[in-house]
C-alpha cells in the first residue's frame, strides 16, 4: 500500500510574526528542515539540516491543536527553505481548515502554490532569485549585511513591481546594521526608487521566538 506523503518539519510553534509587512500578527509557525543555500548570518541553522518526517495529515492536526490554545488566524511556513519540499497538499489543507497562509521563501526554487502572503526573501552575495516570483511576491525582504549595497537595493527595485515594498532589515538587529539599513534608504530616496522601507526584527525585541 503507498505510504501517505510526508514532510520534514524542524518545530511548529504560536508567536508574532516579527518581519515584514505583516509584522505584530499572531501567528502559527510551521518550520521544515532542509535548506539549499547556507547564509554567513542564518539564525536557523539548526532547521538546515535533520528534522522529523510527519505526515500532511498530522502536522494539520498539529497545527490545529496549537492554534486551540493560540488561535491565530495565519500559519507561516518557513525554515530553512520550505520550498525545497512539496507543500502543495499541506497548503490545501490547512486552508481548508480556515487558515491563512504565509510562506517566506528565499526565491530560489519557483513553485506556483497559491498562498495568501508571500515575501520573497534574495540572499547575499549574489542576492538572486527565480524571475517568476516578480509577479507573485507580496513583499521582499533584504537582511542588510555588509554585501547589500545601493546597486544592489536599486537593481531589486527595478526589477519587482513598485507595489511591492522591498524591506531592509537589519542583520540580527545589530546597531551597524540599523545604521547602514538607514543610509541605504537615504541614498534610495536621493536616486527617486520608491516604497523602500527600513524594519526591524519585532520578536527579538519582545522576546519571543
Ligand atoms: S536561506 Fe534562510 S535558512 Fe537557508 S541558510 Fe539562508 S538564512 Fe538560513
Amino acid at each position: 500500500m503507498p505510504q501517505p506523503p510526508t514532510l520534514k518539519i524542524s518545530e511548529i510553534f504560536p508567536s508574532v510574526q516579527g518581519e515584514g509587512l505583516r509584522q505584530g500578527e499572531p501567528t502559527i509557525f510551521v518550520r521544515f528542515a532542509g535548506c539549499n543555500l547556507r547564509c554567513a548570518f542564518c539564525d536557523t541553522k539548526y532547521a538546515r539540516t535533520g528534522g522529523t518526517k510527519i505526515t500532511v495529515e498530522r502536522i494539520a492536526a498539529r497545527v490545529a491543536a496549537v492554534g486551540k490554545k493560540f488561535p491565530a488566524s495565519w500559519v507561516t511556513l518557513t525554515g530553512g527553505e520550505p520550498l525545497v519540499q512539496y507543500l502543495g497538499a499541506l497548503i490545501r489543507r490547512l486552508r481548508a481548515d480556515g487558515f491563512r497562509i504565509q510562506v517566506e521563501t528565499n526565491g530560489t526554487i519557483y513553485r506556483p502554490w497559491p498562498v495568501d502572503w508571500l515575501t520573497v526573501s534574495p540572499k547575499p552575495r549574489r542576492w538572486s532569485y527565480d524571475p517568476r516570483f516578480r509577479r507573485r511576491a507580496d513583499e521582499v525582504k533584504l537582511v542588510v549585511t555588509k554585501s547589500l549595497t545601493p546597486a544592489v537595493v536599486a537593481r531589486l527595485r527595478r526589477e519587482f513591481p513598485a507595489r511591492v515594498p522591498i524591506l531592509l532589515q537589519p542583520e540580527s538587529n545589530a546597531a551597524w546594521s540599523r545604521t547602514r539599513g538607514r543610509r541605504l534608504l537615504e541614498e534610495a530616496l536621493r536616486d527617486g526608487l520608491e516604497n523602500i522601507r527600513v524594519t526591524v526584527q519585532l520578536h527579538r525585541i519582545y522576546g519571543l521566538r
